[in-house]
């Protein structure tokens, strides 16, 4: 089975490129998508590019065109939840739209027509890829602090960067009942997307950043020095498990 592995940014991937077995690029709807075998397994490089809409068009090629069995998306994130710091790593249960509002036909954040405002990943993978991201950090040889959490993340079209809206961010879904770690812009449209072929799918992402006032700075650094290396350990860890 082609595990596809999904990321936002060309810096995200790099390392995973640099690693491929007999790479052949393959050029789809605007996109390059990268055939080979990284550690034993044959897979699929993609870059979902930014935003819900992006990721979905990718995810759907993934799907459709080079038939992937399940797809893993890594990438960096902006920490929303209390105790998520840049450098900790967050693996996904679930993902919510936090720009998704047809209220009041429906209640916020329900994607309408589906009776749902999650889509969750899928188990057995997912508890692979916990198991794969903690092998990856303790082989990454990181300060003693850095955490590994599970739970809930958001995504949304938007860079959230001011310490004001990642607050107000924050509290509205936590009204809405959704208590969630992180913030980015393409994991809640490859969810859906999943759900709707019924693909596994599971994510984790590395935070760069708190969504706050130095957001801007610290989402570069972190993505331009460290980004590579924890999805080069992550996925080392994870196709080995398959
Ligand atoms: N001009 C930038 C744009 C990156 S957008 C560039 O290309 O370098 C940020 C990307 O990182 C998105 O793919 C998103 O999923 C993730 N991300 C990291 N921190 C984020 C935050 N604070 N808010 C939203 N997305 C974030």
């Amino acid at each position: 089975m082609t595990t596809a592995i999904l990321s936002a940014l060309a810096e995200e991937q790099q390392g995973l490129l640099e690693l491929l077995e007999q790479p052949h690029k393959i050029r789809h709807a605007g996109r390059d998508f990268w055939h080979g075998r990284l550690h034993g397994q044959p897979v699929v490089l993609a870059l979902s590019r930014i935003g819900k809409v992006a990721a979905a068009t990718t995810t759907v090629a993934l799907i459709e065109r080079f038939k992937v069995g399940r797809i893993v998306f890594t990438g960096v994130a902006g920490g929303l939840g209390e105790g998520v710091y840049v450098g900790d790593v967050v693996v996904a249960s679930a993902f919510v739209q936090h720009d998704m509002d047809a209220s009041p036909i429906f209640p916020r954040y329900e994607v309408p027509l589906y009776g749902q405002s999650r889509f969750v990943c899928d188990e057995a993978l997912t508890a692979l890829l916990v198991r794969a991201s903690r092998a990856g950090l303790d082989s990454l040889a990181l300060p003693a602090k850095t955490l590994l959490h599970h739970g809930l993340v958001a995504s949304g079209d938007r860079f959230v960067s001011g310490a004001a809206e990642s607050r107000s961010l924050r509290s509205a879904l936590g009204q809405g009942g959704h208590a969630v770690l992180a913030v980015e812009m393409e994991g809640a449209a490859v969810a859906q997307v999943c759900f709707d072929y019924g693909l596994p799918f599971a994510a984790v992402r590395t935070i760069s950043d708190r969504a706050d006032d130095t957001a801007h700075v610290d989402f570069p650094a972190f993505v331009k020095d460290v980004a590579s290396l924890y999805a080069q350990a992550i996925i080392r860890n994870l196709l080995k498990m398959l």
